[in-house]
């Protein structure tokens, strides 16, 4: 499974922002206990200097009214040379542990410890007494265990915040991303070149790349208009010295015994009229592509227009023996371009005829499914190799030139197409090489909706 980049974002930095607080809390836990403790010990020893210092003897009177016996939370004691307490307290559960001048001791006693810190007030050299401060020391446990607990609180939710947090963030940083991928998407899968992002100005990467996007595609729209343009202009201008070229050749043919002289006529007639055709095709596409093709429809009986063209078509068939069955009794009425119905069934017969077999046949029936008719023309003709099929819908596609005798354009299938689409139907084939071919067109039943 590969996680989108937004995920591995916030999983990313979530694990970073966890290790980072884990660390924040050591290092405040860790730089607090060791501060406190030097406080602590400072006081203790601060403490009982200033005891000490308070303390005065004179004529073998002992003076320590001065002495604050419980100064900053250290318990001040005086004992005298032989260990008994003179003044002061210590708490009941310290240890009694012997006396050593001016060293800080840490004294334990179960799960309690300790700071104690002794110093010896000599005035002669027999009298002398002890001053003891004692001071618990701060119990770091339950700092860390009371800590543990807020962590354990804290943590999960700081991360979830800053992870929902940061997802919500990434993921409006990511929309611009999602816009450019969803055009790019309905460009490639719709062919419609007028889509664009269409992001309000922004000042980030995305927006930029999103506006260059757009710009872009604003380029190949203008020039793929251009294209169509083109396509569309030269034929008009062909048609006028093709019609002229055709009724020149005609006329001479009409007009001529010379029999060499009529061959040559006769090609030119041939080209001229292949030409004719083939650019009276390239304007029917390029009107598909540019819009201007508009259907006019009309409730049409698709039985009926099958006979209609079956007929026209049977002398054609009949040049290669070709037998062109129809079998509909039934009317089958759909809202539909009756024209362009009429070159569906034209195209897909004649090609039936070009790729049939001499002596074969072909079958044209209509079939009402549900909401729409389909058209199916099937022949026993030559059949389209597996490699070839899902091309053969392409403009100016033949799977081998020759096969139609260098009659055919290419173009044929493709118009059957952009009509059908036009319709909002689809096309579809089916074939088995040398055995014969299936096409379909399903038209939807446009009475409907309009
Ligand atoms: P063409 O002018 O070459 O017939 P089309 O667009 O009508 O152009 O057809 C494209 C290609 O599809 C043809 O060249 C041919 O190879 C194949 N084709 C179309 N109809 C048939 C069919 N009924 N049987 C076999 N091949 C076909």
């Amino acid at each position: 499974m590969t996680l989108s980049v937004r995920h591995r974002i916030v999983i990313w930095y979530t694990l970073w922002l966890v290790l980072l607080i884990v660390l924040v809390f050591i290092g405040i836990f860790s730089g607090s206990s060791y501060l406190v403790e030097r406080r602590t010990k400072a006081g203790v020893v601060s403490a009982v200097n200033e005891a000490v210092d308070e303390i005065e003897y004179t004529e073998g009177w002992l003076d320590f009214d001065n002495v604050d016996f419980r100064r900053g939370g250290v318990y001040i004691t005086l004992y005298d040379n032989d260990g008994f307490r003179i003044a002061g307290f210590a708490p009941d559960e310290v240890p009694y542990t012997a006396f050593s001048d001016g060293i800080l001791r840490t004294l334990t006693s179960g799960r309690n410890s300790w700071y104690i810190y002794d110093s010896q007030l000599s005035f002669s050299d027999e009298d002398s007494i002890w001053v003891r401060g004692i001071i618990g020391s701060y119990d770091m446990r339950a700092v860390v265990s009371s800590m543990q607990g807020v962590l354990l609180i804290v943590l999960p939710l700081l991360v979830l915040m800053a992870a929902l947090g940061g997802y919500v963030i990434v993921k409006r940083s990511f929309r611009p991303i999602d816009k450019i991928i969803k055009t790019a998407e309905e460009i490639a899968g719709g062919n419609d070149l007028k889509k664009r992002i269409g992001l309000s100005d922004g000042s980030s990467e995305l927006y930029k790349a999103a506006s260059a996007f757009d710009r872009m595609l604003d380029r190949i729209e203008a020039t793929f208009e251009k294209e169509k343009q083109f396509t569309s202009d030269a034929s008009h201008e062909l048609r006028t010295p093709i019609a002229v070229i055709l009724a020149a050749s005609d006329y001479a043919l009409s007009h001529t015994d010379d029999s060499s002289m009529k061959e040559t006529l006769s090609v030119i007639s041939d080209q001229a009229g292949r030409m004719s055709s083939l650019v009276s095709e390239l304007l029917y596409i390029a009107r598909a592509d540019k819009g201007t093709l508009h259907l006019e429809k009309e409730n049409v009986d698709v039985s009926e227009l099958i006979e209609i063209v079956a007929e026209t078509m049977e002398d054609k068939a009949a040049l290669r023996n070709i037998s062109i069955h129809t079998g509909n009794s039934e009317a089958i009425i759909v809202k539909a371009d009756r024209d362009m119905l009429m070159r569906i069934l034209i195209n897909l017969i004649s090609n039936s005829i070009t790729y049939g077999k001499d002596g074969g046949n072909i079958w044209v029936s209509a079939d009402k499914g549900h909401g729409n008719a389909v058209i199916k023309v099937r022949d026993d003709g030559i059949g389209i190799a597996p490699e070839h099929i899902e091309r053969i819908w392409d403009r100016f596609y033949q799977e081998d030139h020759s096969r139609s005798g260098g009659g055919g354009s290419g173009l044929g299938l493709s118009i059957v197409k952009e009509i059908v689409s036009l319709h909002g139907g689809k096309v579809s084939v089916e074939s088995i090489k040398g055995e014969g071919s299936t096409f379909y067109a399903e038209i939807p039943d446009g009475t409907a909706s309009d």
